[in-house]
């Protein structure tokens, strides 16, 4: 798939007020410093589209963006920062939640994980919490520029190990680094796929 356009549509904390179209939606989420707003720049082309920060936990809202007139790409705030106290945790954990489990139109969600991490509790929970509820998502691994071919692969096989000690089934993993633009057209395909499927 080729972008061709992507704009900025709406920030909000409320998925009642997510716009009303009934076009297909993929979301991106991870904890903070992931990469997240890196992936989105680089997939869509364009720099700025999503904010960049090198403070933790920058993106509190559900940010909607139209691409190609055709489908939304949804950048969902990150979990898990510390500095936030409880209570800002427990907001954005029901923001998280409430668009996940009711937002009809997500029609897969990224998961985003740094390969060079080993595998962490809060996103392993949160993505038995995804198959708990039928959601639908992918792995996708960031910033893979960092390790080596050997590393890499290394590292893979910790992860997907300890997926499988509660997974039956792997979900689909993809392998991305904005840094060095990698991974964007399998991105993109892969979305083109279960768009059409
Ligand atoms: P977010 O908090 O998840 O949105 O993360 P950002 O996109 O702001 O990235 C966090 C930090 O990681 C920044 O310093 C980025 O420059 C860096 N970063 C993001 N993606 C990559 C990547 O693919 N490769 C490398 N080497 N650094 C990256």
């Amino acid at each position: 798939m080729e972008i061709k356009s992507a704009e900025f549509v709406v920030s909000n904390t409320d998925v009642r007020k997510c716009p009303e179209s009934k076009m297909p939606e993929y979301a991106f989420i991870g904890r903070s410093n992931v990469g997240k707003s890196s992936l989105i720049n680089m997939i869509t082309g364009k720099k700025g589209l999503a904010m960049t920060s090198s403070k933790p936990g920058k993106t509190q809202l559900i940010n909607h963006f139209i691409i190609n007139d055709s489908w939304y790409l949804v950048d969902l705030p990150g979990y898990g920062y510390a500095q936030r106290g409880k209570e800002g945790r427990e907001n954005i954990r029901r923001i998280i939640e409430d668009y996940i489990l009711e937002r009809e139109q997500l029609t897969n969600l990224f998961v985003l994980l740094d390969c060079r991490l080993e595998a962490q509790k809060i996103d392993l929970e949160f993505m038995e919490w995804l198959g708990e509820n039928g959601i639908p998502f992918s792995i996708v691994f960031t910033k893979i520029d960092k390790l080596g071919g050997g590393k890499l692969r290394e590292k893979l096989n910790a992860y997907t190990k300890k997926l499988l000690e509660s997974w039956e089934e792997l979900p689909p993993i993809l392998l991305t680094s904005s840094e060095k633009k990698e991974g964007k057209e399998e991105l993109l395909n892969y979305i083109d796929e279960i768009t059409k499927s």
